[in-house]
């Protein structure tokens, strides 16, 4: 079933709470909705899932939202296929709870399942590419469904060939879970720590759910509607990747990437004076309170005014560290 709104404002349908009218807002209950739905919008469409990866001007959306509010899972053994409007925490559990392993550190991430693909969404050492097989998607170009296979997506740190296009419409995902109830090998430090294992361990997969969704809680990383820290899009920035000299001579967190090497935004932007808590115009946009990489809305706060805070801080970290900072959410009708 479809339903169709207007005058919608869009901050009702972002993390946040930020984000003018939309022309028209689609629901869309099925896949076969979804299709037609993308089709009758034309040229000017956004695709909308949890809203959790979206910042979105003031003066809103000037064309059809598609939100997409497909559900469900079938489980096939340890194969699986997600319908993309599914809650991905809601998914989590529930393979968790079947005795399933392999997503347990992407525990308590907001949004929808088939934006996982979007930016190959990862957090504590993982991230969705590790174990997705396939996605049911469709070409807005050649109007087409086809399967895009995970080799297709070219997922790479936290994007796609499908991030900010809004050419492919990812109408369900496949993953393969872990049959024997385990975690993945737990790769990072600070999980490995809170439970008490060395890098490597596997561990059942519920234990490192719950591990992660504690830490998470802690940075305010899992959605409160009563939390104001939580009213964001998750880090603002990306971990910038520069070349291995690149202040070699600074002491900081550096992690090997692809094409260089990984340094921490939160680093760079607490070093350059940008502490938890920093206050934006009219204190109306914060840094979370719990960590430095979430810009969050502390209430009445406008696109305009996370943007200002968002340009200071990238400023700031250029200025201190000649490193510039690249933003994680999709911008939409608004820029750095
Ligand atoms: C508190 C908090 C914590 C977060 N933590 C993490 C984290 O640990 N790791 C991480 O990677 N991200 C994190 N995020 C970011 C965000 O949750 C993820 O990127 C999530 O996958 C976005 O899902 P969504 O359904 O909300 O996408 P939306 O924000 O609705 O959309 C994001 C983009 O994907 C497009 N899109 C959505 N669905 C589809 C579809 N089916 N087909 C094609 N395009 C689509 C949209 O058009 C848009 O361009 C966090 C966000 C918040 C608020």
């Amino acid at each position: 079933m479809t339903r169709v709104e207007t005058r919608t404002v869009l901050a009702e349908h972002t993390t946040l709470r930020l984000g003018g009218p939309a022309r028209e807002l689609v629901v869309a209950e099925t896949a076969e909705d979804l299709v037609a739905a993308v089709r009758a919008a034309g040229d000017r469409v956004l695709l909308l899932g949890g809203g959790s990866n979206l910042v979105i001007g003031d003066d809103g959306f000037d064309g059809t939202v598609v939100k997409i509010a497909t559900r469900g899972w079938r489980l096939d053994g340890a194969e699986v296929e997600v319908a993309a409007g599914q809650n991905w925490d809601e998914f989590v559990a529930g393979v968790v709870e079947a005795g399933f392993g392999g997503l347990e550190c992407l525990s308590g991430i907001p949004g929808s399942v088939g934006a996982t693909p979007i930016q190959n969404v990862g957090a504590y050492g993982c991230e969705v590419a590790d174990l997705l097989t396939s996605v049911e998607c469709y070409d807005r170009r050649t109007g087409e469904v086809r399967t895009m296979t995970a080799a297709d997506l070219g997922f790479a740190y936290r994007t796609s060939v499908l991030k900010g296009t809004d050419t492919g419409i990812v109408l369900s995902v496949r993953f393969a879970l872990r049959e024997d109830g385990l975690s993945a090998p737990i790769r990072y430090a600070e999980l490995a720590r809170k439970l008490g294992v060395e890098l490597g361990v596997r561990v059942p997969a519920a234990q490192a759910r719950a591990a992660v969704l504690e830490l998470r809680r802690g940075k305010g990383m899992v959605l409160d509607p009563v939390d104001q820290d939580t009213w964001s899009a998750g880090s603002f920035f990306t971990n910038p990747i520069v070349a291995e000299d690149v202040l070699a001579d600074v002491e900081m967190p550096r992690y090997p990437a692809e094409g260089g090497v990984k340094l921490s935004a939160a680093w760079l932007i607490e070093h350059a004076g940008f502490g938890k808590g920093y206050p934006g115009p009219g204190g109306r946009v914060s840094l979370s309170s719990k960590h430095t990489l979430a810009l969050t809305n502390r209430g009445g706060a406008t696109t305009a005014d996370l943007l200002a805070l968002a340009r200071e801080v990238r400023d700031g970290v250029r200025a201190k560290f000649g490193v510039t900072l690249h933003p994680e959410p999709l911008l939409i009708n608004c820029s750095l």
